[in-house]
């Protein structure tokens, strides 16, 4: 039927009615995301994560995926948020800025207080909130576009005491030299590049005995692993929060050896783990709020 022929009081019921249906559908989706999640399964398709595996599959665009990633995760921790959401109190985006809050908080009391504390606030006043509970200096990041040179345009809004912070640095080197913005914050980036540069590669030169039979892993080896991996995960190629991992584990006999170590992120290796041990036994260790 075309929507040409409604009346008004229909046309306007409908439009209720496929906008609640459509709130009912993302809340169903995060329910279903957070599932995906508990189970790692993204990582049996090497897609690393929840954000990557979504858009390798579903046509949603980067901040849609964003939202919905960072509001489940807040489900996951505050349940109660999910009728929050369906009462209209709280948005997807209230909930996805206060998911890392949330996140790193244990005391339920304390969670559902932020919850409370966000129903009908803007998704701006949700994050000053979250400023002002964590004294965090916020960078805001408006726009990042990469171009096919390489090269990355990114327009920066800087507030608080970062924008402070960044006066502070131009006056200091106004003194010696002319230096524009992109100088300074090129200068950050770089400084905070090679100090993680040398963190990582720290990880392989410490000294220790090449042995095999304990569950330590030796510097060698660890190193050895490196090489070969190029420092990735050896299952989704993640350069992000990598551990070693032992591929046949150590309590059913596994040796701490070159052929028996490989590098995983942190989800693939929680992943491999509820494959070999169960789901059951994992989540206290990988799935607790
Ligand atoms: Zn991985």
């Amino acid at each position: 039927m075309s929507l040409q022929n409604l009346s008004d009081e229909r046309l306007i019921a409908d439009t209720k009615m496929w906008n609640e249906k459509e709130e009912y559908c993302t809340r169903q989706f995060l329910r279903h995301i957070n599932e995906v999640n508990r189970r790692r399964l993204f990582c049996d398709s090497q897609t690393g994560s929840l954000f990557k595996y979504i858009r390798k599959n579903f046509n949603k665009s980067d901040s849609e995926i964003s939202r919905r990633v960072l509001a489940a995760k807040t489900l996951r921790h505050i349940p109660s948020a999910d009728k929050a959401l369906a009462n209209k109190q709280v948005t997807l985006t209230n909930l996805a800025e206060v998911s890392n809050l949330v996140g790193n908080i244990k005391s339920n009391k304390k969670k559902n207080e932020i919850l409370n504390s966000i129903k009908g606030k803007t998704q701006i006043q949700t994050r000053d909130l979250v400023d002002e509970l964590t004294g965090k200096k916020r960078v805001t990041r408006s726009k990042t576009r990469a171009h096919s040179d390489g090269s990355i345009r990114i327009h920066l809004t800087l507030v608080g005491q970062t924008a402070k912070d960044y006066q502070f640095i131009k006056e200091q080197l106004s003194n010696s030299r002319v230096y524009r913005p992109e100088d300074i914050i090129g200068h950050a980036i770089n400084t905070t590049a090679e100090s993680m540069r040398k963190k990582i590669l720290s990880i392989g030169s410490r000294k220790s005995k090449a042995i095999t039979n304990s569950r330590t892993i030796s510097a060698a080896i660890k190193k050895a692993v490196i090489t070969r991996s190029g420092n990735k995960c050896e299952n989704c190629a993640s350069k992000y929060n990598l551990h070693f991992d032992h591929i046949v584990p150590y309590s059913m006999g596994g040796e701490s050896a070159i052929g028996n170590v490989r590098q995983l992120c942190s989800n693939c290796n929680s992943r491999a783990a509820i494959v070999a041990l169960s789901q059951h036994k994992m989540d206290i260790f990988i799935n607790q709020s």
